[in-house]
């Protein structure tokens, strides 16, 4: 069912739901207060008559004829009869008369209604007659009950209900109006939004939903699915651009392998173990840049795939360091290192390997004559901090905040061949960021670079 029909129909019955429940309500309420209104009227006009008969009654020294009140109880619309201080029946007046009243309104056209209520059923009522204190005598009035209530009730009843329903159907046009504003300014932004989403899933990314609502959930929706658009387009660039760059990335060592692979078929290259190494070199090159590839996806995607367990990260650390000294050796480069002993840390082992020797071989290659790198690690705050200075080349300032992108390498990089794949730091920043830790660089050109990484002891 649309949302505007159902808006329309909910508002519609709360109306008339409302009608009925007030009208009953008010109904029963003045029904109530006005009968009570009448039979109270009805008591003084009794005691009206009362009075009259009586002093009727004393002007004609206790005796009363039927004609003294055969007019008086026709003109009154009840019956009346006269006991004396023996309680004989003095007189009395027509019952058929009397009734005869009501039946006359009982038939007359405007009160037709009336037919539907009973006529009530015929009640009498004594009076004393008194003579100053003495009782002389009894006035007998008989009367139906509810012929005066219905007649002046039911006027004011049916009054009541007209204009309950007059209102009603008043008030039910005006609601459908009102609930058809009101779910056109519901339904529209939510037709438009519904309309961004199919867009975007026709592969439209770039299509924005522009509501205009002052309703909050509304807008939020729409700029939601407005992020949710940028998102998947911002993505749709990253990969098209990853794509590009391993494109790019695996074609250089493909066509240095064609092209010496060429020149061995031409016996332009003698198939000797000088030219087969160079080729084993180009070969373990494009097998370390699918190994990078491997791990260089985002920290939501590591953080799902990591083993954490509970180790000496100050023992693990001297570990690493050690492997790596004979390889500076090698280079005339010197290492060093102050560490902070038996601190323990809550987090992947492996993961934790793979970003020390990313960044100690990052300081091999970018390091000049008389490179030395300095490691330090310390615990601070229920963290650990570990700091990787050396005294190579530097980053240049332009290139500081590119570094932990995928395949971004500095033209230094590129010229320098450290066969570098661009993917280390991305790497690096992944790995740390999914053990909620941050890293940073510090870096001045021709000087020196500093990483930090701190990673929290257990996350
Ligand atoms: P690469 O494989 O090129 O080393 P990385 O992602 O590890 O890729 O590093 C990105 C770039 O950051 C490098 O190309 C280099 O320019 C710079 N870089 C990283 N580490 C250092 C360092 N210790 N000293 C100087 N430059 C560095």
């Amino acid at each position: 069912m649309k949302l505007s029909k159902k808006l329309t129909m909910s508002f519609i019955f709360s109306i008339i739901l409302s009608i009925f429940i007030i009208s009953l309500i008010s109904n029963s309420m003045i029904n109530r207060k006005f009968e009570s209104f009448l039979v109270k009227e009805r008591e003084n006009r009794f005691e009206q008559i009362r009075k009259d008969i009586n002093d009727l009654y004393l002007k004609n020294s206790y005796t009363l004829s039927q004609r003294d009140i055969a007019n008086y109880a026709s003109l009154e619309g009840v019956y009346i009869e006269i006991k004396d201080s023996n309680n004989q029946t003095q007189c009395h007046s027509s019952k058929g008369q009397n009734m005869g009243m009501h039946r006359k309104m009982m038939n007359n056209g405007h009160m037709r209604m009336m037919q539907n209520i009973s006529a009530g059923n015929y009640l009498e009522r004594s009076f004393p007659l008194l003579d100053g204190k003495n009782i002389v005598g009894t006035l007998i009035i008989g009367y139906i009950d509810n012929s005066y209530l219905t007649e002046s009730a039911l006027i004011f009843k049916n009054t009541l209900t007209k204009s309950f329903m007059v209102s009603g159907i008043i008030t039910i046009i005006l609601g459908f109006g009102i609930s058809i504003l009101l779910s056109k300014g519901l339904t529209n932004p939510l037709v438009n939004i519904r309309n961004t989403a199919i867009e975007m899933r026709k592969g439209n990314l770039e299509y924005r939903s522009k509501v205009n609502t002052s309703t909050t959930e509304i807008l939020e929706l729409s700029d939601s699915i407005n992020f949710l658009g940028e998102t998947l387009a911002s993505q749709a660039n990253i990969r098209k651009r990853y794509a590009t760059d391993i494109a790019h990335e695996l074609r250089t060592p493909l066509t240095t392998l064609k092209s010496h692979l060429e020149a061995i078929i031409d016996g332009v290259w003698e198939p000797s173990e000088k030219h087969f190494s160079i080729l084993m070199e180009e070969v373990e090159r494009l097998s370390d840049l699918v190994e990078d590839l491997k791990n260089s996806f985002n920290a939501e995607e590591v953080k799902i795939n990591t083993k954490k367990t509970q180790f000496n990260i100050s023992a693990e650390l001297e570990k690493i360091i050690i492997a790596f000294i004979p390889l500076y050796n090698e280079k005339n480069f010197s290492i060093d290192y102050s560490l902070e002993e038996n601190i323990e840390i809550f987090m992947d082992k492996d993961k934790f390997r793979q970003i020390i020797y990313n960044l100690l071989s990052n300081s091999i290659k970018y390091l000049k004559e008389n490179g030395i790198v300095f490691i330090s690690l310390k615990k601070h705050e229920e963290k650990v901090v570990i700091k990787i200075k050396d005294n190579g080349i530097g980053i240049k300032k332009e290139d500081l905040p590119f570094i932990f992108e995928r395949f971004y390498r500095s033209d230094i990089s590129r010229n320098k061949e450290t066969g570098g794949t661009g993917l280390g730091l991305s790497i690096v920043k992944s790995l740390v960021e999914a053990h909620n830790g941050i890293v940073e660089v510090q870096s001045e050109y021709n000087k020196g670079t500093e990483f930090t990484i701190v990673l929290p002891i257990e996350y």
